[in-house]
């Protein structure tokens, strides 16, 4: 399953390239409301928007689109309810989220000299993107999203118990 991402929900995509799910935000020169229903028509991807206009021509083409709450959070609990994603973090296969290209783990010898010493000392998970050519780690960044993901667990159970009722 892969989406196309606007602009205005930057931080939607990130957290769902970190949970390993491809989003499209880049889709070259062009007007990018014609270029994502034309994308999304051939590679059958999900919009994902919070802009009107986009939304009702997916409608009308019959590409599946989604209009998703302004917070990132409630949005991803959202997306990842309907679509079956696991709001848990799988370093195998977690996408660079400034790109979508898949992350490769590296080992500390290979990393040395291009993360901080610390780094290497330390029994952190060391990640590469080959096209941003960047470093990831488990750091403390990673270790507030994991907080941020148990938050929007959290919210998820609380749909889901409303529901049920
Ligand atoms: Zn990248």
């Amino acid at each position: 399953m892969e989406f196309i991402a606007d602009e205005m929900l930057g931080k939607l995509a990130k957290w769902l390239r970190i949970l390993g799910v491809s989003v499209i935000t880049d889709l070259g020169e062009g007007n990018f409301d014609d270029l994502a229903l034309k994308v999304a028509e051939e590679r059958k991807c999900v919009i994902l928007t919070r802009d009107e206009s986009l939304f009702k021509r997916a409608v009308k083409r019959n590409i599946r689109v989604e209009f998703v709450p302004e917070d990132p959070i409630k949005a991803l609990v959202e997306i990842s309810a309907k679509y079956g994603i696991q709001l848990e973090i799988d370093l195998d296969k977690t996408r660079c989220p400034l790109c979508n290209t898949p992350l490769r783990k590296v080992g500390h010898e290979e990393a040395a000299g291009k993360v901080p010493d610390a780094v290497i000392r330390s029994e952190k998970q060391i990640l590469f993107c080959s096209n941003c050519n960047k470093y990831y780690w488990t750091g403390t960044h990673y270790e507030n999203m994991l907080s941020e993901l148990e938050i929007a667990r959290s919210l998820k159970e609380a749909d889901d118990e409303r529901r049920r009722e």
